[in-house]
């Protein structure tokens, strides 16, 4: 059977089986939305207390040495089941969704989130392999919360607005690529109120190979030595491969918190997507696009870093 109806299988009967799940999944389709417009992107609001245990996570390492993992078999729920996937990862039901359907894909060991040297590989192929979803995966540094178990993540596609934005061939004239062949290309573009880098290529081979120079490239560019801060999206559409990098540089905004004044937000993969999780029903209610694009501005990387990539980019 093919992975993608191996995991539709997988959701049908967790959502049978597991009472926490159905309830989850359903009041999800409860909650409230809202939209913002930033210049040329579209923001989701959606108020999603359940996301609190992520949003706050604790990722310090002396948290997390001493909170039990949630990703490792012996801490999970007897009713959480798997589908193992390449003798490495096992994909599971996110119980505590932002999509209506999403997805933890994680591996069998316990072992810190690193994308490099090889799993750039395995996040091309399981996208491929899961057709109608949109991998992502947050840097150890830049919203994971789960640090120390490597994991990637999928959610339904057509859920994060950025994933149609970027599409637009507007935004990929000749000028904006920085490096193109007969079957694809990899760009970088400031218009969607972040910097991001996009690679849209026909040949696995090929993105993989942009995706990994540009890896180096902002682990110059930043000084960073085992990998840079960094959320990224990644998605087969049946013709190309769909990678988008948001490079960071800092984890949490400055007005993070519960108090007057701040907003419990910790932008992640999923926020620079376009769907912004409010576990705080005051932030849903009062968050402005101005607040929004002060955050991009704030945790992505500045002007001077981007043109650093990318003249590491062409050195490697
Ligand atoms: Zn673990």
């Amino acid at each position: 059977m093919k992975l993608s109806e191996q995991v539709d299988e997988l959701i049908e009967r967790q959502l049978c089986q597991w009472p926490l799940v159905r309830d989850n999944y359903a009041a999800l389709e409860r909650l409230d939305l809202r939209s913002l417009s930033l210049d040329h992107s579209e923001v989701i609001l959606q108020y999603n207390p359940e996301r609190r245990r992520s949003s706050a996570a604790r990722v310090d390492a002396v948290s997390l040495s001493q909170r039990p993992c949630f990703l490792c078999r012996e801490h999970q729920p007897a009713e959480q089941e798997t589908v193992e996937w390449g003798g490495r990862y096992k994909i599971q039901v996110n119980p505590y969704p932002i999509f209506p359907e999403h997805l933890t894909i994680a591996s069998l060991e316990h072992t810190a989130q690193r994308l490099l040297p090889r799993r750039i590989d395995d996040l091309l192929q399981l996208a491929e392999e899961l057709p109608s979803w949109v991998l992502f995966y947050n840097g150890p540094r830049a919203g994971a919360s789960a640090p120390d178990h490597m994991h990637f993540q999928a959610g339904c596609q057509g859920f994060m607005p950025l994933c149609d934005e970027v599409l637009d061939p507007g935004l990929w004239p000749d000028d904006e690529r920085l490096e193109a062949a007969s079957d694809g290309f990899i760009g970088m573009t400031q218009r969607l109120g972040r910097p991001l880098f996009f690679i849209r290529c026909e040949r696995k081979a090929l993105a993989g190979f942009y995706l990994a120079r540009l890896q180096l490239a902002m682990m110059q560019a930043t000084g960073e030595s085992v990998e840079p801060m960094q959320n990224i999206l990644c998605w087969h559409d049946g013709d190309y491969h769909n990678v988008v990098v948001f490079p960071r540089r800092k984890h949490r905004p400055d007005c993070y918190g519960e108090g007057e004044g701040q907003l419990l937000l910790s932008p992640a993969a999923v926020d620079l997507g376009g769907v912004w999780t409010c576990a705080s029903r005051r932030d849903y209610d009062t968050l402005n696009a101005g607040q929004i694009q002060h955050i991009y501005d704030e945790v992505c990387v500045d002007n001077a870093t981007l043109v650093r990539i990318i003249d590491h980019f062409y050195q490697t």
